[in-house]
């Protein structure tokens, strides 16, 4: 009887293996249909934006302690965009790059100049805090309107919703700091309304 019982395990073995490959990621609507062209731009840019994010932090990190807790939620940012990335079979623009290396060049333009920008002083790095969190609100809420998969729109409405939340603390920073702070990305109204705003909760993907 005992190849018999293990041969049942293997079986076993088999279909809980092929079970949790439907339920993962291919399963539903979401991840079946494939990307449309603007659907993978946004994501392949997305994906590098984030790093620029955790990049310029990381570079600035000495600067002011807010920069640690939002480095690390910038690249559970970039791990967010990787899986869609990985599920559509979207290669990754940011694969075997440094910190402070992209292969988009105005990202990697913007990156040194704000590292830059930021080094002054501890006021000057938030303040290149709150800029970075206004451009990513801006243009994941830009590329969401020609999105239709279920699965990126719920990604970057957890990014945006984080996003909002370290504009919030990078700008009550900036004031606690006796500084003050222009909009340079999203108009004087909606910035307005989210610094007004309590902090969010959810998941900060
Ligand atoms: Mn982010
Ligand atoms: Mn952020």
């Amino acid at each position: 009887m005992k190849p018999l019982t293990r041969s049942l395990g293997s079986l076993v073995l088999v279909v809980s293996t092929l079970v949790g490959c439907a339920s993962n990621g291919n399963g539903g609507s979401a991840g079946s249909e494939p990307l449309s062209a603007a659907e993978t731009q946004s994501l392949t840019f997305t994906r590098e934006e984030e790093k620029l994010a955790r990049d310029v932090y990381q570079a600035l990190e000495s600067k002011d302690g807010a920069f640690t807790n939002i480095k690390s939620s910038e690249q559970t940012h970039m791990d967010a965009i990787l899986t869609l990335l990985s599920r559509y079979g979207v290669s990754d623009p940011a694969s075997g790059k440094a910190v402070g290396a992209f292969t988009d060049q105005t990202l990697q333009k913007l990156h040194d100049d704000l590292v830059a920008q930021g080094n002054p002083s501890s006021l000057a790095a938030l303040q290149v805090g709150v800029a970075i969190e206004e451009l990513d609100i801006r243009d994941i809420e830009a590329a969401r309107k020609s999105v239709t998969h279920t699965d990126v729109l719920n990604t970057f409405d957890n990014l945006t919703r984080g996003s909002r939340n370290h504009l919030r603390s990078f700008y009550g920073r900036v004031k606690a700091l006796g500084g003050t702070y222009t909009p340079q990305y999203l108009d004087a109204a909606t910035f307005r309304a989210i610094v007004d705003g309590p902090m969010e909760t959810g998941p900060n993907r």
